[in-house]
């Protein structure tokens, strides 16, 4: 599979400065702000730094650096967030699972009682 990644996406912008975001956390290889449309309590992005535009482009090509970094995001964002009773965390990908924004990114959502992850 060829993943063709467009540096003109608003997450890229956000990572050159471009456009201001509320930052929870970053390190070398990550970036963790809130979403503009939050839809709970606590919902932050975790983005990596690199040029992927999904998860399984990420989960294939990025260095283990990069995704060492990705992670230790991952893991400050829910200590940050006070999400120690739970929490949900999403990868949007492509059409069929309704990606807008084509800069691979987790959803990280809690603080509060969730409901089913999709629908019966
Ligand atoms: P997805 O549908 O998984 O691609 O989700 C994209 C997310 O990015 C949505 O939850 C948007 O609310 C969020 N978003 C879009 N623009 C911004 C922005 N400038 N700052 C923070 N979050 C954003």
């Amino acid at each position: 599979m060829t993943f063709d990644y467009d540096d003109q996406n608003i997450f890229a912008k956000i990572l050159r400065g471009e456009i201001p975001n509320s930052t929870v956390f970053e390190n070398d290889h990550a970036l963790a702000f809130n979403d503009i449309a939050p839809q709970a309590a606590v919902h932050v992005l975790v983005i990596p730094k690199g040029p992927y535009v999904s998860l399984d482009h990420f989960a294939r090509d990025a260095r283990p650096e990069e995704q060492t970094g990705f992670f230790a995001a991952v893991a400050a964002v829910c200590a940050a967030t006070g999400v120690e009773a739970g929490f949900r965390a999403i990868a949007n990908t492509r059409s069929h699972g309704v990606q807008d924004v084509p800069h691979f990114h987790m959803h990280i959502i809690g603080g509060q009682q969730l409901g089913r992850m999709l629908p019966k």
